[in-house]
């Protein structure tokens, strides 16, 4: 498995984050660019989200990379899914300033592949390697890059949601958009326009300080969103994080659409339409597995991470396996047929499909998807990844799936136990048809999870 084996040293799943000013400055901006253009001859593509540190970072990123020869093609504000479609094919790479939904003093940088994919594990490896030694291959006087301004490279990804489409899809439909002030201020209202849908929009203004709401569209920031969709009879309302890859929905009675079960809706629908695969991370409600099976598909587990996903789904297909879709439980989907990273412009537009196309409400849509009542829960350890091995020893009858960390799958119910790799604890994600079993499958595997840390302990 990808994702277990390899050690980063400052990569996450999702790239580099930090605060700013702290661990993440303009300095190792430009030392992340200056080993990615040693790796990566030619143009680079570089975007960034609406933080206020985003210029200052995007600068640095970009002066590393012209001073190893690289020439930079300077995007500005967009999503990270706009980048990656721009880059796919096109550009030798592409890296994009953003903290995803973190809070507005984080930061960070992910580095997209040729391909348009985040950059693979191994080749990070040796990114990290390069800019811990110092290895940067500067380029003389007459050879150092050049800088291309290119704010409307975006029309291409402005362009070809829609065209996934038919055309007047969203006719009739009114949505309500809320971008939280960030990247997807500048993509998703004009692309759900240009589907025909009557488009009101909240937090729609471009601004690093997220005045309006948290870049993490959790439902305590969407208040103002479920009121603006019920006084303005809207058929959803929808919500993106700061870089717009993730698309959380509301119902047009201006109920929140919890993430899992915004997958299931969607991969319902898909599978209705052709068979194959849907890829997911094993942290994923059973509710997905569930409809793909009813509509005669079946499912492929990885490690928790959405380029483990994006990769599964290319492996797949490249075996000749056909792939319906991916995702995660937290609103970040992926469409094969458009491009292999989630895409929250892409998840509006099909939502707003599926609407137009069953002609059902969508509180009805999400209301007939089977029913698991998830509970997730951290707990503080000594040391999380001496335990996981205790806990598989302990259940090594049930046959625990390793994908990541230990999922126990019992009939209805599915326990799951990761060691997080920056905090000392243990996050347990357990679920059931019902409140109680969940309920006591937590309580029995967080006894587990001290009966195995105490023996740990013991000399
Ligand atoms: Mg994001």
């Amino acid at each position: 498995m990808a994702g277990a084996g390899v050690k980063k040293r400052l990569f996450g799943t999702n790239g580099v984050r930090g605060i700013v000013g702290e661990d993440m400055t303009p300095g190792l901006a430009l030392r992340i660019g200056a080993a990615l253009g040693s790796m990566r001859k030619g143009k680079i593509a570089v975007g960034r989200d609406t933080r206020t540190s985003g210029p200052a970072m995007a600068s640095g990123l970009m002066a590393g990379l012209m001073a190893t020869g690289c020439d930079v093609v300077d995007t500005g504000v967009l999503p990270t899914p706009a980048l990656q479609y721009i880059v796919r094919g096109r550009f030798a790479g592409g890296a994009m300033v953003t903290a995803s939904h973190n809070p507005p003093e984080y930061n960070g940088i992910k580095i997209i592949d040729t391909d348009g994919t985040e950059m693979g594990d191994e080749e990070v490896v040796l990114l990290e390697d390069r800019l811990f030694s110092n290895r940067f291959e500067l380029a003389p006087w007459d050879r150092v890059g050049r800088q291309f301004p290119a704010p409307d490279l975006v029309e291409e990804y402005l362009a070809a949601v829609p065209a996934r489409f038919p055309a007047g899809t969203g006719n009739g439909i009114t949505v309500v958009v809320d971008p939280g002030s960030g990247a997807g201020c500048r993509t998703t209202p004009e692309i759900l326009g240009r589907m025909g849908c009557r488009v009101h929009t909240l937090n729609a203004v471009p601004d690093g300080t997220f005045p309006g709401r948290a870049p993490e569209p959790s439902p305590g920031g969407l208040e103002p969103l479920l009121q603006m969709v019920t006084a303005t009879r809207a058929a959803m309302g929808l919500a993106h994080d700061g870089d717009a890859d993730r698309t959380v929905f509301v119902d047009e009675k201006g109920r929140f659409i919890e993430e899992n079960r915004e997958f299931a809706l969607v991969a319902r629908a898909m599978c209705r339409e052709r068979k194959g695969v849907i890829v997911m991370p094993v942290s994923t409600s059973r509710m997905v597995e569930d409809v793909a099976h009813d509509a005669g598909c079946t499912v492929d587990y990885t490690a928790v991470g959405s380029i483990y996903v994006a990769r599964r789904m290319m492996e797949l297909i490249a075996k000749g396996t056909p792939v319906v879709m991916g995702g995660e439980g937290n609103g970040g989907l992926v469409y094969p047929g458009h491009q292999f990273c989630r895409d929250g412009a892409m998840t509006a537009a099909t939502v707003v499909s599926l609407v137009a196309a069953s002609g059902e409400p969508l509180s009805a849509m999400a209301d007939s998807l089977p029913k698991y009542h998830l509970i997730k829960e951290k707990i503080r350890v000594s040391d999380p990844r001496a335990i996981v091995p205790g806990l598989v020893r302990r259940y090594t009858s049930e046959k625990p799936d390793l994908t990541d960390g230990m999922r126990l799958n019992r009939d209805e119910s599915w326990a799951l136990v990761r060691a997080s790799g920056t905090e000392p604890l243990l996050r347990i994600t357990v679920e059931s048809r019902k409140k109680d079993v969940a309920q006591d499958l937590l309580a029995e595997i967080m006894d587990a999870v001290k009966g195995t840390e105490s023996r740990a302990g013991m000399p």
